[in-house]
């Protein structure tokens, strides 16, 4: 029993100091790339930063209690072993995460979106305004719960490589700041190509800030584009 608890609390305490690393990182970078970009929003910021914390905890306790199974009783599909299975399947397990979490998140978030849902446990988000690189993880507690439930219990049902889990895991961090950060950090060769066609990055998401009822997605605009709720892309 003190092995799952000592895991909760260490994968917690590691995702709050993922959280202030990347956005403090990104913050520190926006004042050096747009000085005075976050200027009067420092009780924002204030705000972002508690819900993101708390955020942490819920994040932290169920990747913890897989964590820990996964040592110590054999649970979930992460493999350590690279030729355990195909290498294909490394890059397509990749791809595979990334898509049913952005599909989870868009069809959760369009929910979050019914009023009194929003009312309720997403104006947290949106309180936001403009978001900043600490809004990552400003989420109301159910919220919270919400978003981090899908990848400790894909890991139960998709065999995974343990190093790929780590990369979904970065690209998840970095998307999650950046695409708050209040300004575009890619090149606009490619947030206007035809891959960034497909591509979620701060461009759109500062519009879902903007404009609410839009631009739902996570990491791919394809829900978005299918179901006629991509508004294109903002200018940041
Ligand atoms: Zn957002
Ligand atoms: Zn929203």
């Amino acid at each position: 029993m003190n092995g799952v608890l000592v895991s909760a609390w260490a994968m917690t305490v590691i995702v709050a100091v993922r959280y202030l690393a990347t956005s403090g990182l990104f913050a520190w970078l926006t004042a050096r790339v747009r000085p005075g970009h976050y200027a009067g929003l420092d009780r924002q910021i204030r705000s972002e930063i508690g819900w993101s914390l708390a955020t942490a905890a819920i994040y932290g306790v169920p990747a913890g209690v897989v964590a820990w199974g996964w040592q110590e009783r054999g649970w979930t599909r992460i493999y350590t072993d690279p030729h355990a299975l195909p290498l294909w399947w490394m890059p397509v397990s990749l791809l595979l995460y990334l898509f049913i979490h952005d599909t989870w998140f868009y069809w959760t978030h369009r929910w979050m979106h019914r009023p009194a849902v929003f009312r309720r446990i997403h104006a947290i988000h949106h309180a936001s305004r403009p978001p900043t690189a600490w809004a990552a993880m400003n989420f109301h507690p159910v919220e919270a719960a919400v978003v981090s439930l899908l990848i400790p219990a894909l890991v139960f049902a998709i065999p995974i490589h343990v190093a790929v889990l780590g990369l979904v895991l970065l690209v998840m961090t970095v998307m999650g700041v950046t695409n708050h950060m209040g300004w575009e950090m890619f090149p606009r060769a490619l947030v206007h190509s035809r891959a960034g066609n497909w591509l979620i990055t701060a461009s759109h998401h500062h519009r879902h800030h903007e404009q609410y009822r839009c631009n739902y997605g996570l990491y791919f605009r394809f829900w978005d584009r299918l179901c006629g709720t991509d508004k294109g892309l903002s200018a940041p």
